[in-house]
């Protein structure tokens, strides 16, 4: 309750930074640590390169001893409010191989945002009122050269996956023929996920190469009904694992490669553009700029809530896209 009062105060986005820790590959290759966080200030961390700093602030930074347990004790506050009848938004922002996956998705030992968040769900609607019921389903989604595809879906027929946004006679957006299966347990939700993870590398030569490419969205729809009063409710829940935001040189890819990093390109800034906008106050929000914004109209602002990870890489190798991830993140709080 407190803090859904703080947000009220500080508006509805957040932004939060996490760094993966310097990897194995990174070590041969003598690439030092560029990031240097302050250990009393959790919303704080500076790039260090010759001797110049530039200083960054967060509403947490998670620095590469965070574990997923504590980076999801940040984010639990944001995800009981879904409960409540607000619209989530939490994405994962960067670079391919920050951590976005690992953030969201995770592994069956170190289990991500997305499980955990459906597992508090569960856990604080059964210990609330007997008077309010809740249900819960999951869908899963693929934002990849502007279509969308189920990834839930059992059809083979790329066809029948393809989706199109209809926007309801209520004013909300909803995707038609959309498989949406209702959850009870942490067991369904977890083979649910790992069904979708799975189909979002097929049909692609190099699977691990086409998920750096593509937005993964899992929504979560959370109805309610209060027995005495009968009113009912209902909200979603986005959990958004985002296509890489590396930029791609023109000089070094060319054709189908270069058309998708163009579609990435264009949806990662409107997505930019529609948070900046939202937090600047501004009258004229423009979701209608890519089928990621579009899609999550009605769930992006008004009194909807939104977190964003930004993933970044400690490497000095990765400097240049560590700070374009870091404007970034910038730019929209
Ligand atoms: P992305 O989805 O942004 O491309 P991944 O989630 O696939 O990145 O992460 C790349 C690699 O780094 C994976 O092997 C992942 O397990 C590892 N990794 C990412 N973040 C962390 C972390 N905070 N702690 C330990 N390993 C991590
Ligand atoms: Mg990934």
């Amino acid at each position: 309750r407190l803090y859904n009062e703080l947000i009220e105060l500080r508006g509805n986005i957040r932004v939060f930074c996490r760094c993966r820790p310097l990897n194995s590959d990174e070590i041969s290759k003598g690439y030092s640590n560029v990031i240097d966080f302050d250990p009393l200030h959790e919303t704080e961390l500076q790039i260090i390169c010759d001797s110049s700093k530039k200083q960054f602030k967060f509403d947490h930074v998670f620095g590469p001893a965070a574990n997923q347990e504590a980076v999801f004790a940040e984010t639990l506050p944001v995800v009981v409010s879904a409960l409540d009848g607000y619209n989530v938004c939490i994405f994962a922002y960067g670079q391919t191989g920050t951590g976005k996956t690992f953030t969201m998705e995770g592994t069956p030992e170190n289990r991500g945002v997305n499980y955990r968040a459906l597992e508090v769900l569960f856990n604080t609607s059964a210990t609330r009122s007997s008077d309010v019921a809740y249900g819960f389903s999951v869908s899963m989604l693929e934002v990849y050269n502007e279509r969308i595809r189920d990834l839930l879906s059992e059809s083979t027929d790329q066809a029948t996956k393809k989706l199109e946004i209809k926007q309801s006679a209520d004013g909300t957006h909803e995707v038609p023929g959309l498989v949406e299966p209702e959850v009870c347990t942490t067991d369904e939700v977890w083979k649910i996920l790992r069904t979708g993870a799975r189909n979002r590398s097929v049909g692609s030569t190099a699977a691990n190469e086409l998920s750096s490419r593509s937005h993964c969205l899992v929504r979560v729809t959370i109805k309610s009904e209060n027995r005495v009063s009968g009113q009912r409710r209902r909200s979603h829940m986005w959990l958004v694992d985002l296509a890489g935001s590396e930029r791609i040189s023109k000089i070094d890819v060319e054709g189908e490669r270069l058309r998708e990093s163009q579609f990435i390109n264009r949806s990662l800034s409107a997505l930019g553009d529609v948070i900046s906008a939202l937090a600047s106050k501004n009258p004229h929000i423009p979701y209608r700029n890519s089928k990621l914004t579009h899609l999550l109209q009605s769930s992006l602002g008004g009194d909807c809530k939104t977190l964003m990870f930004v993933q970044i890489s400690p490497s000095s190798s990765d400097l240049g896209e560590t700070t374009c991830s870091l404007n970034f993140a910038t730019r929209v709080r």
